[in-house]
């Protein structure tokens, strides 16, 4: 089936009690046995273990990504660690991007040195510069792209090949552009992990995440231990609530890009604006990777920044009424962040730059309050 159409279906089960076309939420901690003590006949025990809104949602998950199975997390970062914990043990290395999320970023520079694990952070554009960091301990790739938040396109395939035949995994962060847009799995990556709590949720109401294995093997079931085992599993209302979000999840990502697409023109072409980070302007360093890895569909997100130091950057985000200054991104309304310290390809000390999350409000409207935040 098309993704659109697996977007709406892929989870249903059968409600034998009352043949509701909408999966039924089961609040339920536990399970009854039979007579002999056995499971029930579905197999479910305890809610953290399993509950039929949580394989409903997973199985949605890893059809759309493409993969053998999926694990959904209460956050995106207790995804993020259920790769690190079951991948990575002490001496063992791991290479990220330069410009990853933070969260992911603090979790491997800081909490996992402890261990004894150690890292390299490098700029991925050029996968050279991954090649040249691969060491005899390295164990991890985590992939992001594009990138957050100077939207840096990471050419998947280019990083895939450079493992081929070598025991180290490539996982990559797919919150940015969901798999409606890049399907990591099929360019060769081993795990996907998402932060649900972004485009899958979309609705900016519940806090979710996800790892998808492109095969069953050994490290899946490691990681199906861990989220049994570790307990950072999402309530079954916040499954239930995922699943719904997720068969709009096409629809929704379509209009952000029309409208993103829209602002970064714009904006590109504005006084006041120094530089827009966005992969659909051909002005981007690495558009032409991008137009074949997005399939021309470059997503919601975009940066820029402003002339002038921080104060501009605060006023423009401050005089705007529609977009509201607030972090995360994905949702149905349009958000504004200002990002401090950026480093990367312009001044660590830029303190200019703002974040855009498009969300699906009235193109006019949305070019009207930025024209006027900016005048
Ligand atoms: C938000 C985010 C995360 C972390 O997810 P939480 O759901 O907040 O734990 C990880 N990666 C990216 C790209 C994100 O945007």
């Amino acid at each position: 089936m098309k993704f659109k159409t697996s977007a709406v279906h892929a989870s249903h089960f059968e409600d034998l009690n009352a043949g509701s076309v909408v999966n039924p939420l089961y609040l339920s901690t536990t399970y009854e046995r039979d007579k002999e003590g056995n499971l029930a006949p579905r197999g479910y025990v305890y809610s953290r273990l399993d509950n039929p809104n949580r394989s409903g949602l997973e199985v949605k998950l890893a059809v759309l990504e493409k993969g053998a199975e999926a694990m959904a997390f209460s956050s995106g970062m207790a995804a993020a660690m259920a790769i690190c914990h079951t991948l990575l043990m002490p001496g063992a290395h791991v290479i990220i991007s330069d410009d990853c999320y933070h969260g992911v970023g603090h979790l491997v520079k800081t909490m996992y040195t402890r261990w004894g694990i150690t890292y390299s952070e490098v700029d991925m554009i050029n996968s050279q510069n991954v090649e040249q960091a691969i060491t005899a301990n390295t164990k991890l790739i985590m992939v992001e792209t594009p990138s957050n938040p100077l939207l840096k396109i990471i050419d998947i395939e280019a990083i895939c090949g450079l493992v081929k035949n070598k025991n180290i995994a490539v996982a990559c962060d797919n919150t940015w552009a969901t798999p409606y847009i890049i399907q990591p799995l099929t360019l060769g990556a081993d795990f996907v992990f998402h932060s649900s709590t972004k485009y899958f949720g979309g609705h900016s109401d519940v806090i979710g995440g996800c790892v998808i294995v492109k095969e069953k093997n050994d490290h899946s079931q490691k990681l199906r231990e861990y989220q049994m085992i570790g307990g950072a599993v999402p309530s079954p209302f916040d499954c239930w609530l995922l699943d719904r979000s997720i068969a709009t999840l096409p629809l929704r990502i379509t209009a952000q890009t029309e409208s993103a697409a829209v602002i970064a023109a714009y904006l590109n072409d504005h006084p006041k604006i120094d530089r827009v980070y966005y992969p659909g302007l051909t002005s981007h360093p690495n558009h032409k990777v991008a137009k074949r890895q997005m399939k021309e569909i470059y997503g919601g997100m975009l940066s820029v920044l402003v002339k002038g130091g921080k104060k501009e950057a605060m006023d423009f985000a401050n005089h705007l009424s529609i977009f509201k200054h607030a972090t995360s991104l994905g949702g149905v309304e349009s958000l504004i962040e200002h990002r401090k310290s950026v480093e990367g390809d312009h001044p660590k000390s830029a303190d200019n730059l703002l974040r855009l999350s498009v969300g699906i409000e009235h193109i006019d409207d949305l070019l009207n309050d930025i024209k006027k935040a900016l005048e």
